[in-house]
């Protein structure tokens, strides 16, 4: 049994459980070609302040589904994308010291199924994509806890369970992450492409094997 030194240490997804993609939704973009340009503008309102994530999600999804994804285009897309190497072990040493595990990330819900890793979490905070019996994408939330409201959701976690934000810990790879590392007690940038991620968090631990975290966490 290894010695919990957290009380809560929560994930991001893309880059940082899952490898070969920076973030699903570029994934997704660049294999359906959905239009740069426009891409690109949401992604400025939304990091302006003119739209609301909500706004930029629906966006995303809209431009997807112009450009004729479904279920199996989508399950094409991501079908590259590859666990971490030394996720499982990882996840499974932290829930062995009886730490919480959370997931708090912008990716979606799909990604986190097609590799089983929901039974390692006690909280998911994911953006969600549904299908028809036809395939269709019929259905779709977006996450509240992206970006600087990742932030939020730690510290709503934090709260729900009583526990200081000293105990929480957040891994994370990249500038989606930094609100969330600077609100936890202790942050890992972890294969991080983000100057702003590495300079935030306590530690920088190079990408290519999750298991190279553990010593800070357990
Ligand atoms: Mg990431």
């Amino acid at each position: 049994m290894s010695i919990k030194r957290f009380d809560l240490i929560a994930f991001d997804v893309d880059g940082t459980l899952v490898d070969d993609t920076v973030f699903v939704w570029e994934t997704l973009h660049d294999h359906h070609r959905t239009d740069r340009a426009s891409r690109d503008m949401a992604f400025e309102k939304y990091m302006a302040g003119e739209w609301s994530y909500r706004q930029w999600f629906e966006h995303d999804i809209r431009l997807l589904t112009e450009a004729g994804a479904n279920h199996s285009t989508i399950q094409e897309a991501i079908s590259g994308m590859r666990l971490m190497e030394g996720a499982l072990d990882t996840l499974a040493a932290i829930r062995n010291s009886g730490a919480r595990l959370a997931i708090i990330s912008g990716s979606l819900d799909i990604v986190v199924e097609k590799f089983g890793l929901a039974d390692y979490f006690d909280d998911i905070y994911l953006n969600h994509i549904g299908f028809d019996s036809q395939g269709r994408l019929s259905e779709w939330e977006p996450t509240p806890y992206d970006v600087c409201d990742k932030a939020t959701g730690l510290k709503d976690l934090a709260r729900r369970y009583g526990i200081p934000m000293e105990r929480t810990a957040f891994i994370g790879d990249n500038f989606n992450d930094v609100a969330v590392a600077r609100v936890a007690g202790f942050s890992i940038a972890f294969n991080c492409k983000s100057d702003e991620l590495a300079k935030t968090a306590d530690v920088t631990v190079p990408g290519g094997d999750l298991r190279h975290v553990l010593p800070y966490l357990v």
